[in-house]
């Protein structure tokens, strides 16, 4: 096992987590955090508080960001000094749009360093689960190289060499993510309103959200571009969806997510796809609204 020297710079949730699982596995750990009073319970543990940017910098090869954005990235690594930045790992986890990871990482090699774009999918008390799992992106070989190292924090999965691809992967599960997780706050909107509690709703939500053989069955269909209407219809779902909009709405709680999917639904059918499966849709969400 690794026990290499590690810097994590940012410390909300999750790299106070990461921080904490390199100080439990025996790393030395080095720390930088803009409030600096983040790192005190990580210092009583045994992390080194760097005073400043270019010092968490080279007091390690592999250097972990978790901030909140791009952003972020820059106002903290922007002020460095070059001697600093080259020759680093940066591992950054941190979320944000494919084309930013892939700018963040040329802006990195023009410096000398490297990044190793990563999409975490666990929230942080899946930290150091080696259950839980994250998508790499960047050269294989210095993934390989620090692949020990990475595998402290969870599961590491090499996806490719653009270092855009783990950060679109990440957004990938977060474009689902989302509106499943919404759909439930949604659905237990509507319970209240009938005096039902979660707890209530809460074992066959399991099972609506478990869309597991939906997508196995459609997966083989939309790459065949074929969206036969056998077992449904879009024009089944306009009117099954104008039934949860319905109910939405009188029952008075909100309706803005059910008339987005209503407005989809339509544009489907307005484009000739009534008699298609909704499945068709993907074809509908490929274009911007119009
Ligand atoms: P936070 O937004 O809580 O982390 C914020 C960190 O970024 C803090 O260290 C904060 O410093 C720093 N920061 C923000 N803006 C700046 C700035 N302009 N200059 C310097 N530092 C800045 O995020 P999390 O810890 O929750 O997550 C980190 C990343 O991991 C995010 O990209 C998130 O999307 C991703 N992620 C989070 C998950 C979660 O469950 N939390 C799950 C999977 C991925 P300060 O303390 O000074 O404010």
């Amino acid at each position: 096992p690794s026990t290499a020297p590690v810097t994590v710079i940012g410390l909300g949730p999750m790299g106070h987590a990461m921080a904490r699982a390199y100080l439990d596995r025996g790393h030395r750990v080095t720390v930088w955090n803009r409030t600096a009073s983040r790192a005190d319970a990580l210092v009583a543990r045994g992390a080194h508080r760097a005073a400043t940017v270019d010092e968490a910098l080279t007091a390690s090869r592999l250097v972990v960001l978790s901030l909140t954005d791009y952003e972020a990235v820059y106002a903290v690594l922007g002020g460095a000094d070059p001697s600093a930045l080259a020759g680093r790992v940066l591992v950054n986890l941190t979320s944000d749009t494919p084309g930013r990871a892939r700018e963040s990482a040329a802006w990195a090699a023009e410096r000398g360093a490297t990044q190793l774009t990563g999409g975490v999918l666990t929230p942080p008390s899946g930290i150091g689960d080696p259950a839980s799992s994250t998508f790499y992106s960047g050269p294989r070989e210095v993934f390989d190289a620090h692949r020990a190292t990475l595998e402290v924090l969870t599961a590491a999965d090499h996806r490719g060499e653009d270092p855009g691809l783990a950060a679109l992967l990440y957004q990938l599960n977060m474009t689902m993510f989302w509106p499943a997780l919404t759909s439930y706050w949604q659905a237990l909107a509507i319970a209240g309103a009938h005096g039902l509690k979660a707890a209530d709703v809460l074992p066959f939500a399991v099972e609506a959200l478990d869309v597991k053989r939906f997508l196995e069955f459609y997966t083989p269909r939309v790459d065949a571009g074929d969206h036969t209407g056998d077992v449904d219809r879009l024009t089944m779902g306009v009117a099954s969806v104008e039934h949860v909009l319905h109910t939405a709405a009188d029952s008075g709680a909100d309706t803005t997510l059910p008339a987005a999917l209503l407005d989809v639904f339509r544009r489907g059918v307005a484009a000739g796809h009534g008699a298609d499966s909704s499945s068709s849709l993907v074809e509908i969400l490929k274009r911007p609204a119009t």
